[in-house]
């Protein structure tokens, strides 16, 4: 018999407990883990719902109107986000980003970024903090998220051609309205703007170029990513996976580009720029170039799991001391023992297989415990 399995909502990835130090020394603000990587950037989920349906990431036939989504009781209330952000730029956290599912569709947003906007590094510098959306709602929400001390926002974007991009959201959702948002968040003073496009080989490779033609000249960098197999519903296949190399020959062709040096070590975008001036683009090669041997971040899912990998199977339950008896000394350090074992590098490991036929049929069978949606942890 066919039977539909609906996760228990706390349950639904494998999480582990994390162990407190005996003698916990205080965090120092430069942590390495076992591969010397030091951590720089924790991306917060705030919600795992969303009011689109990309098929790359929540597929409308898994992500329906049975789909078992947090209770608002599981999730971490703002207080409990603040005070973990807080531990963690005691760690060495320069930059926050808040993301989902569609972080602007959790109540009173602008609340948590102004107790966020209040944090500062260990030498008193204000983090860096961001946030991820779909557009949807940005028109209506750029000014008082400025207002409450956001810095910048990435808008995602797959088309410009509205058939193209109401299929890929699979809401209906009009291009208009993403660009109302954008614009509106560069009235807000929220730039530089990024702009993500996830580039599906068949289903949007056509908009390449015309996106390009769009946002260039204008303060918007416009950054296109590699489709991902993250999660375990999207049915990803390499063959829809067009490269980013690919992608620049295409505007190079058109709009000749130029290489660019890299603002920081562990920046996923490569960067360059038009030869006549009119702005930059960047492209993130996830699958074909993998940047494992950079990646200094770390992920806070929505209920409260820390996450060290976008592809990871297991998290570590931070909620659980939160809503224990536990002191923030305790809990610095359980996240410096977390950081200090992590040794992942699932991309690097993936083009090492893909590069070998024989391999990558291996890489679709996904071992137990199944591994972390993109909605749930953010991209
Ligand atoms: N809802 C917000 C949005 O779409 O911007 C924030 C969360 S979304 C999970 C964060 C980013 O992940 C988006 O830029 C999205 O395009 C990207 N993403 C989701 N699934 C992906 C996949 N399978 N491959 C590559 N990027 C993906
Ligand atoms: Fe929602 Fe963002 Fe995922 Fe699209 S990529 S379904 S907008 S969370
Ligand atoms: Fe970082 Fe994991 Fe992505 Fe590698 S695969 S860059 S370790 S998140």
């Amino acid at each position: 018999m066919n039977q539909r399995v609906i996760p228990v909502a706390d349950l639904r990835y494998a999480a582990r407990a994390p162990r407190i130090p005996l003698h916990a020394a205080p965090p120092t603000g430069h942590l390495a883990d076992r591969l010397g990587r030091p951590l720089h950037d924790l991306r917060i989920s705030v919600t795992d719902r969303c009011n689109f349906r990309c098929s790359y990431c929540m597929p409308k036939d898994v992500f329906d109107k049975d789909y078992a989504f947090l209770p608002h009781s599981s999730l971490l209330s703002f207080e409990e986000i603040t005070r973990t952000a807080r531990l963690f730029a005691a760690h060495g956290v320069r930059k926050i980003r808040l993301t989902g599912g569609e972080p602007l569709l959790r109540k009173n947003l602008e609340v948590l970024v102004a107790m966020l906007a209040a944090l500062r590094t260990p030498d008193g510098v204000p983090l860096d903090l961001t946030l991820t959306t779909n557009g949807s709602l940005l028109a209506r929400k750029a000014q008082a998220l400025k207002d409450a001390g956001l810095k910048r926002v990435t808008v995602s974007l797959d088309a410009l051609d509205d058939a193209t991009f109401r299929r890929m959201n699979d809401a209906d959702f009009p291009v208009a309205d993403v660009l109302d948002g954008i614009n509106a968040a560069q009235r807000a003073g929220l730039g530089p703007i990024k702009v993500n496009m996830v580039v599906k080989r068949g289903t949007n490779d056509a908009e390449i170029v015309p996106m390009a033609r769009h946002f260039k000249g204008s303060d918007v960098v416009l950054r296109f990513i590699e489709y991902m197999d993250v999660g375990a519903t999207n049915g990803w296949r390499m063959d829809e996976v067009l490269p980013s190399a690919s992608v620049v020959a295409r505007i190079h062709a058109e709009h000749p580009l130029v290489p660019m040096d890299a603002n920081d070590a562990g920046e996923t975008a490569k960067r360059w720029r038009y030869a006549d001036g009119s702005g930059e683009i960047g492209v993130i090669a996830s699958v074909t170039q993998a940047f494992c041997r950079d990646c200094n971040r770390a992920r806070l899912s929505t209920e409260g799991k820390l996450f060290l990998c976008l592809f990871a199977n297991h998290g570590h339950d931070l909620r659980a001391l939160l809503r224990t008896d536990h002191t923030d000394a305790q809990i610095a350090a359980a996240i410096g023992l977390i950081w200090q074992g992590r040794d992942d590098r699932y991309s690097e490991l993936r083009g090492a297989a893909l590069s070998s036929p024989s391999a990558a049929p291996a890489l679709a069978a996904e071992p137990a415990p199944r591994r972390v949606e993109m909605h749930y942890i953010g991209g």
